[in-house]
């Protein structure tokens, strides 16, 4: 039986095998009072506060920590219970001063609520002040342990679930307090200001400087968060149409109560920022001027009239929401009369697209986040999961603390490396050897699962051919990773089930990464470990909406639901459903009679257009909400083109490096100010909701464009909010059919849902593959396509931090995160430091043969000797000025993660 029978405070109860007495009453709730338990932690039993009398028990025990067992007779509120509890609090409050009226937890803490309940109306023991001096050297809470009750929540949060352990009891018994080693700022002690203590501690003792002396908000809105792909759960407090603060949802999904340092701390300032557009601008005598919205929107649809549709491109956005996305292409499409739209996936995650479409027919996550925490062995190959996607990482150690293998292959000493059963240090542009050795060895050693391959799969003959050529001897020279840890990594991956395989752009920016992608499947079907919960291919997609942006169609080759455009039964689908036609203006003045209005072949991609616009054959560009200037590969190259475009429009929150380079700029409202839906890299489709009305003048991006259509007489853009575009999506795009507003009410919805009666698909390729059959590919090494020699003998990689996002738009603008990560930074080894004469913090010169950055050295282990390591958010050291602009030939991602440079003191 997994379910025991009990009865509590003279109610008969149900609870699962296992529970606790207090967990079996929070469920039935029944309250009891606790100070030191929390839901998602270890029982403690340090408060006493929740004792209960339980009828043939001696004594009073915790319900924490007493299980909950068949046919238990409980009571909770005796006088006696009240009487003992109240003894218990006068203990807690006499070392806690109760100057509430100025206490900035006042109103909100657990402490009163506990007090008021057990009926505690006067303390009688002699009160000790610790005396403590407040820590407020952190950039967003402060650190009062006068305040504190020794509950142990924080410490325990820390490290039970956050996996950090920055704080920790110190000292014992009547001494003891929370602290750091040796009294450490938290900077110093690898804390990630993630926020989680804070909102675990029942008192004042921990205060996120926002929150205090603010009181209940006025209202809480729960939104998505706007940052990375995970798309934790937020509640946006607002007070006097401000927002003042945001914490994680307890029940949201997939972040269940977590948020890492820029959802929880790295919003507010950037909503509010003084440097917010908040009109749109044109250039007049080379200056950008204030103008009216009227004035704004006739000038842009009267000079994009002047184009002809292949002199158009349009780089929509993975920051927008599904919504905008979709009337983005739309106006692509059936208003400029172009196919080339793109948006930043081409950036990340165009491979994965790509190839796990040819593997698998889909080119999405498999899996959810969730089953992650439950995988036997988790492959995470050029993932840097802890700064990337930090929410995600908590489920990799959590898999971890329950007895999981983690396998880490980067080339970088990672965090993600501490949790690994085994660390492939493989050098940069080596993965499809890597994956193909570890292959070689499950095949030749018996390990495949022929079963699966033999029902599920086709093409593993020629697959296995392939194979031949990468003996481990090969693979340890062009990896060089020992051939014995290549095999304990095949053997771990291949005899754990279940197992998944988790990646981000350590594989796709390559100029082969879609056949690093082709690998990561081709290693999922070997071992059977697709269509089953917590196995699966997952690429862990970068920005909160990149995946909706595909979805949506901001894509050259295919409209919404990957429906290709160059299919006329397709095309026709669209054209009937929208209604549309080119404006008659442009018809007439370019001479087109087509009847087919929508144009039939792909369009360039994001690469592509910037390159035709060098050449003069792109001569106007509409920018929604991207930064091609920090973002794009050799970014030198970019800010030319952009210089010499006819017109450019950019639409964005901030005035970005892109912006500047603009002839109109039209301010768009940010997250906070709209509603609509993200979808995250799970494929969990999920409300944006509006909490404060747009700031200044600024509007949500569908509205610009709605009335940018309207004013070049096309049909189709009258939505009156974006329930209507959501309507429009769900009609005509499959895999969204059964996703409304209505339904996301109660939580995202996983595509494919078809129907309004579909619960969603958490598990994709469950009985067989989206193509039918998964399709082994046989592989090739391909070097990267610019290796080390004597004028550039290191390799730059590039990568993410954790406290700033993207090109830095909008985490730059937040004091805090300036404060945790103030620069770009050089990471090199300390042999490769000593040799060039190079100490910790010097400024150094990055060259490669496309330019050159000035930034700090951090001289560290973490980066190999042979490879330096950089971020691409600071517009001070633009690490793209050095990136490679070479594309992989099959999904024209460039190639940001491999090439040579050469590194020198200052
Ligand atoms: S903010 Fe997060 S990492 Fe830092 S001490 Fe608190 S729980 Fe630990
Ligand atoms: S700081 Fe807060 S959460 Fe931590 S032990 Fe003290 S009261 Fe509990
Ligand atoms: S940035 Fe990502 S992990 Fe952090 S709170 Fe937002 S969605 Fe969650």
């Amino acid at each position: 039986m997994d379910t025991v029978t009990l009865t509590i405070d003279g109610r008969d109860l149900q609870t699962r095998k296992g529970a606790t007495v207090l967990q079996a009453a929070l469920e039935a709730n029944i309250y009891i009072p606790t100070l030191c338990y929390h839901r998602d932690l270890t029982p403690f039993g340090a408060c006493r506060l929740c004792i209960v009398e339980i009828e043939k028990m001696r004594g009073f025990p915790p319900a924490c920590t007493t299980p909950a067992t068949e046919g238990m007779v409980v009571r909770t509120n005796t006088p006696r219970l009240q009487e003992l509890r109240r003894n218990t609090m006068e203990l807690i409050l006499s070392e806690h001063p109760y100057s509430c009226l100025t206490c900035p937890k006042n109103l909100n803490c657990e402490l009163q609520s506990v007090a008021r309940y057990v009926g505690l109306e006067q303390v009688t023991l002699a009160p000790i002040y610790k005396d403590l001096p407040i820590d407020r050297a952190g950039p967003f809470f402060d650190r009062d342990y006068n305040l504190c009750i020794l509950c142990g929540r924080c410490v325990r949060m820390c490290q039970e679930l956050r996996h950090v352990g920055a704080i920790s009891f110190t000292y014992r018994g009547g001494k003891a307090l929370i602290g750091t080693a040796f009294d450490r700022p938290l900077q110093d002690v690898s804390c990630e200001f993630c926020g989680a203590c804070v909102d675990a501690c029942p008192t004042g003792a921990l205060m996120s400087r926002a929150d205090k002396w603010q009181g209940p908000p006025d209202r809480e809105v729960v939104t998505t968060c706007p940052y990375c792909g995970v798309g934790c759960q937020l509640k946006l407090k607002v007070k006097e149409e401000r927002i003042v603060s945001t914490i994680p949802v307890p029940e949201g999904i997939p972040n269940h109560g977590q948020a890492c340092v820029k959802g929880r701390f790295g919003i507010v300032e950037f909503v509010h920022h003084p440097q917010r557009l908040t009109s749109p601008l044109i250039r007049r005598d080379g200056q950008l001027q204030e103008a009216s919205w009227d004035e704004a929107l006739d000038f842009v649809a009267a000079r994009l009239k002047t184009f002809q549709p292949q002199e158009l491109g349009v780089i929509s956005s993975a920051k927008c929401t599904n919504e905008e996305n979709y009337v983005m292409q739309k106006f692509a499409r059936a208003v400029l009369g172009t196919n080339s739209v793109d948006h930043c996936a081409r950036l990340c995650h165009a491979p994965t697209v790509a190839g796990l479409v040819q593997s698998f027919g889909s080119g999405a996550m498999t899996n959810s986040i969730d089953e992650i925490g439950r995988a036997a062995c988790i492959l995470a190959i050029g993932t840097n999961t802890t700064e990337t996607h930090p929410i995600t990482a908590l489920q990799v150690k959590r898999a971890v603390s329950n007895g999981a293998k983690l396998i880490v292959a980067n080339p970088r000493e990672i965090d993600l490396c501490r949790f690994a059963a085994v660390w492939l240090q493989h050098s940069p542009g080596t993965d499809v050897a890597l994956l193909m050795g570890m292959m070689r060895v499950i095949v030749d050693e018996g390990l495949a699962d022929s079963a699966f391959i033999e029902e599920r799969c086709e093409n593993f003959d020629s697959f296995r051919q392939s194979l031949q050529d990468f003996d481990l001897d090969f693979v340890e020279r062009i990896t060089g990773v020992p051939r014995d840890r290549i095999a304990e990594a095949a053997r771990t991956y291949a005899t754990s089930c279940p197992a998944t395989i988790l990646y981000a752009m350590g594989i796709t920016q390559h100029s082969h990464g879609t056949d690093n992608v082709l690998a990561t499947a081709n290693l999922a079907m070997l071992t059977g470990n697709v269509g089953k919960p917590s196995t699966g291919v997952n690429p862990l997609r970068g920005q909160n909406n990149v995946q909706g942006a595909c979805d949506m169609g901001a894509l050259p080759n295919v409209y919404s639901g990957y429906q290709a455009v160059a299919n006329p039964d397709i095309r026709e689908k669209f054209e009937i459903a929208w209604g549309c036609s080119l404006p008659s203006l442009i018809k007439e003045k370019f001479d087109i009679s087509w009847e087919c209005s929508l144009p039939s072949s792909p369009g360039l991609t994001l690469v592509e257009m910037l390159e035709a616009a060098s050449r003069k054959e792109i001569r106007a560009i509409y920018v929604m909400g991207e930064n091609p200037v920090l973002s794009d590969p050799d970014v030198t190259h970019v800010r030319e083109t952009l210089a010499q475009l006819d017109f450019l429009v950019v639409q964005d929150i901030f005035l970005s490096e892109t912006a500047e380079f603009a002839h109109v700029v039209l301010p768009a409202a940010s997250f906070a100010e709209k509603d609509g839906t993200f979808t995250n890299t799970e494929r969990r489709v999920q409300r944006v909701r509006k909490a404060i009305d747009p700031v200044g003048n600024s509007r949500p991006d569908w509205w610009i464009i709605c009335q940018l259509a309207r004013r070049m007489e096309a049909r189709g853009f009258d939505y009156s909010d974006p329930f209507d575009i959501m309507e429009e999506i769900r009609y005509i795009t499959p895999s969204y059919g059964g996703i409304s507003y209505q339904r996301l009410e109660d939580g995202g919805l996983q595509w494919p849902c078809p129907t309004e009666d579909h619960p969603g698909t958490p598990i994709l390729h469950a009985s067989s593959f989206s193509r039918g059959k998964g399709r082994f590919i046989p592989l090739k090494y391909i070097p990267p396509a610019e290796l080390p020699d004597e004028d550039y003998p290191l390799i730059l990689t590039t990568g993410r931090s954790l406290y700033h996002f993207h090109t830095g738009t909008m985490t730059r603008k937040v004091a805090g995160l300036n404060t945790l990560d103030p620069e770009g930074t050089v990471e090199i080894s300390p042999r490769d430091a000593s040799q060039l004469g190079i100490a910790q913090n010097v400024k150094v010169r990055v060259t490669s043969r496309r330019g050159q950055v000035v930034a700090r050295a951090k001289v560290t282990e973490a980066s190999p000797p042979g490879v330096v390591f950089m971020t691409f958010h600071f517009a001070e050291s633009p690490a793209n000025i050095l990136t490679n602009p070479r594309l992989d030939p099959v999904s024209k991602i460039p190639e940001y993660k491999v090439c040579a440079v050469r590194v020198e003191k200052l």
